[in-house]
């Protein structure tokens, strides 16, 4: 029942096998130029929400607001990411057009032209809507933003925030596996068992999405031939398709690709306290 009204969890762009191939290289180049010190990473991402209703249907209440930030900030503090928002700029617009936007829609286009709420280059724009067609949400990546900053940010399916009506997915775990996509992760079974699949080390390959809660001691599940003896299927990563209440886990090996991507990509999200050194460590960042 639940598969059926929800089928896909994500609607993000897939990269292309030679897109990866590019993305890949670039990751190399920057990491052997950069001096970014462990210690550096520590950055607090300004949130902005931006709620789109059809009259009542799609509010989101202050506490789901809060409690969404709260499931985002224990998800991703082994990356030393932390997120905020500020109650008085919060955004509602009440638009039955805007409320069904699809993905890659000119719907979804004139909504965030008009509504953006700040730079993408110094934010994060969290869109929330009722996009249809089984759709949990979707994101831009990283490198994305330089040519169409307009369209930056994530879309969610509002039953999606903490509280909301889409079970099993109501937990806000949604939003962690979009803000890793706006944070230039890709799904650990991205190009199935073909390589490089996800371009990250430590998340083994597997030939497409795990649903539900996978049982843990029913591995390897569907990880891929090539996978050596006692590798496990990631079925408790974020950029998996589990439930939300299976999913826990970003790989060392992620945590690594997100520091890459924001500084190729995303370092004006650096905060006043860390940029000179920052900055500094990222002069070396490429272009897509
Ligand atoms: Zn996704």
């Amino acid at each position: 029942m639940t598969e059926a009204l929800y089928g896909r969890r994500c609607a993000t762009h897939e990269l292309s096998t030679g897109d990866l191939a590019r993305m890949s290289a670039l990751e190399d180049s920057f990491r052997a130029a950069s001096r970014m010190e462990s210690s550096l990473r520590a950055l607090c991402i300004k949130t902005h929400f931006i709620h789109v209703t059809d009259g009542a249907q799609g509010r989101i209440s202050q506490t789901q607001r809060e409690d969404q930030i709260a499931v985002l900030n224990a998800a991703y503090a082994p990356t030393g990411i932390s997120f905020a928002y500020d109650e008085d700029m919060v955004v509602e617009v009440d638009n039955p057009d805007f409320y069904r936007m699809g993905h890659g829609s000119l719907r979804e286009r004139n909504c965030k032209t008009l509504h953006q709420v700040d730079d993408p280059q110094k934010c994060l724009n969290f869109y929330t809507a009722a996009p249809g067609g089984g759709l949990l949400g979707w994101a831009t990546f990283p490198y994305m933003m330089e040519g169409d900053p307009a369209m930056d940010g994530v879309v969610m399916l509002d039953g999606t925030l903490p509280g909301g009506t889409a079970a099993p997915y109501n937990l806000g775990a949604t939003a962690v596996h979009e803000v890793g996509h706006w944070l230039g992760l890709y799904h650990t079974f991205q190009g199935g068992c073909v390589p490089p699949g996800d371009d990250v080390a430590d998340t083994p390959a597997h030939s497409g999405p795990n649903y539900g809660k996978p049982s843990d001691s029913d591995q390897p599940h569907n990880l891929c031939p090539t996978a050596p003896a006692g590798v496990l299927c990631p079925i408790h990563n974020y950029m998996n398709y589990v439930d939300d209440d299976w999913m826990n886990e970003f790989t060392e090996g992620q945590i690594e690709r997100i520091w890459a991507q924001i500084g190729m990509f995303r370092s004006g999200l650096l905060t006043a306290d860390n940029r000179g050194e920052a900055e500094a460590a990222f002069a070396s960042a490429v272009s897509w």
